[in-house]
């Protein structure tokens, strides 16, 4: 029998994890890497940046961390280590095409409209069973040739925390243009070499726009580099629930959300009655739990001093996905001010710096960075050729919803006590709009779920 080809777009953490995958499954992987090295978002990240989430749930399950990495938070630099000796163990690099740019998918398959009928996944349920072919062009980073290359399958590897920069839009003549300093975003920070990045931003008067990860571990950063005399402005448009580790008043925070009884505290879309009511009963406990939390940080943090309570529940905020751990001693800088924090819900680029709404000076600036994130959706729907795979990443009205707001469902990588691993659960009809129709899953990033 042919042996399947399958295209795995990206060789971070998801591409690898597929790619073992589909070598366990007797098929034949090609993993398409733009970059030179695999690793993803850890081959480039700020030189404080340390891994978030606690090392033994950020594992492979086959794979557990060496002995020589002591540290609860290993660094950027360990967690490469750490994700290229996986791929030498498995000995994954030979399937890499490494400098190597997905630059479009098509599908050479049934008609649009014969696809928008199925009810099953691939038309039949079967992973390849429309008989349909992809077609992934391809460009070389160097060369700049282009090739096509066929393909019964393919999985989008590609990250959400690169690519296509999310900068807010301004006003004609309130953006950038019209300030006389320097704007990057945080993905050109964390590019530079660290003994260039503390250069670049010595003697500056440094806005880090935004309030996540980036933008805190950039601010203490450059605090660090500048101190009190030129202190680093954090302008942020909401207060975030940002832990200072994972154990509210001792409890660690896994036992609290992390599990699948957690996942019965929450309404998810097309649960059934039972689960509905049973979401609905436990509402009490989850609010007590979130409050719990809430007070737990609040304990260790002095957020009430500095206006930094956000209005939100952590519930909301652990929802989203978005729980950040705050770098160590953060307040401390904010205490002796080489951070000032600033809420700003709508401001613009001035000649001088930045114009805050309701405040009558501007806040001088020379440099400004966006930590704003990424526009992931965006990155994936400029690979797609055909407007029928555009519309169901975007969330046409033919859609149930949006891609992103699906990739629980998917065949995902999994971050739990267990470890990093692919499910072996196939997507089901009901599964994603997308998958059922065009035979592509998205790994999706490696958010904590509880196995
Ligand atoms: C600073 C930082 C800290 C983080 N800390 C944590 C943490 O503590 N815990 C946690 O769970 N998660 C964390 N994350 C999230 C992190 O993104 C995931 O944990 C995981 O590393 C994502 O892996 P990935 O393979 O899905 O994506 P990426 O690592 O983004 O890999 C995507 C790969 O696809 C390649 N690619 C993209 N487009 C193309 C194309 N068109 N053609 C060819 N190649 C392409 C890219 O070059 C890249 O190598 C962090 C992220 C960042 C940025």
């Amino acid at each position: 029998m042919e042996t399947k080809k399958i295209a795995i777009v990206g060789a971070g953490i998801s591409g690898l994890l597929a790619c073992k995958y589909t070598l366990s499954k007797g098929l034949h992987p090609i993993v398409f890497e733009s970059q030179t090295g695999i690793g993803g978002v850890w081959t480039k990240t700020v030189e404080t940046t340390k891994l978030q989430t606690p090392k033994p749930a950020y594992q492979f399950s086959d794979f557990p961390w060496p002995d020589s990495v002591t540290e609860d938070f290993p660094d950027g630099r360990q967690v490469l280590e750490y994700v290229e000796s996986y791929a030498h163990r498995f000995d994954l690099i030979k399937h890499v095409k490494f400098g190597t740019r997905v630059l479009s998918i098509g599908y050479d398959g049934p008609p649009g409209e014969a696809m928008r009928s199925w009810s099953l996944w691939g038309g039949d349920g079967g992973p390849f069973g429309s008989g349909g072919k992809w077609k992934i062009r391809v460009q070389d980073c160097l060369s700049l040739e282009t090739e096509t290359y066929e393909v019964d399958f393919v999985i989008l590897c590609v990250g959400r925390f690169s690519g296509v920069p999310n900068i807010p839009e301004f006003p004609p003549n309130r953006g950038q243009e019209a300030f006389h300093g320097e704007v990057i975003h945080s993905m050109d920070y964390a590019a530079m070499d660290y003994q260039a990045a503390r250069e670049f931003v010595r003697g500056k008067r440094v806005v880090v726009v935004g309030l996540q990860k980036s933008a805190l571990d950039i601010a203490m950063e450059c605090s660090a580099v500048n101190g009190v005399e030129r202190p680093c402005t954090v302008l942020y448009r909401t207060e975030h629930w940002i832990v200072p580790d994972y154990l509210p008043w001792g409890v660690p925070l896994v036992l609290l959300y992390l599990n699948r009884f957690s996942e019965l505290l929450v309404h998810k879309p097309g649960e059934g009655f039972l689960l509905s009511l049973l979401a609905t009963l436990l509402s009490p406990l989850r609010w007590a739990v979130s409050k719990f939390v809430e007070s737990g940080i609040k304990r260790k943090l002095p957020l009430e001093k500095f206006g930094m309570v956000p209005k939100h529940s952590f519930l909301q905020q652990i929802s989203s996905c978005l729980v950040s751990r705050l770098p160590e001693k953060f307040y401390d800088r904010v205490e002796e001010g080489s951070i000032i924090l600033k809420k700003a819900p709508e401001f613009e680029f001035c000649k001088n710096g930045i114009s805050i709404d309701g405040e009558v000076e501007p806040l001088n600036s020379d440099l400004v960075i966006f930590a704003t994130g990424f526009r992931g959706e965006k990155k994936l729907i400029n690979l797609f050729e055909s407007q029928l795979f555009q519309d169901c990443l975007s969330g046409s009205p033919n859609s149930i919803v949006p891609l992103y707001s699906y990739w629980l469902k998917l065949n995902y990588v999994i971050t739990s006590n267990q470890g990093m691993h692919s499910s072996s659960d196939s997507p089901t009809s009901s599964d994603w709009v997308l998958g059922k129709h065009c035979k592509l899953v998205h790994v999706r990033d490696t958010v904590p779920v509880a196995s």
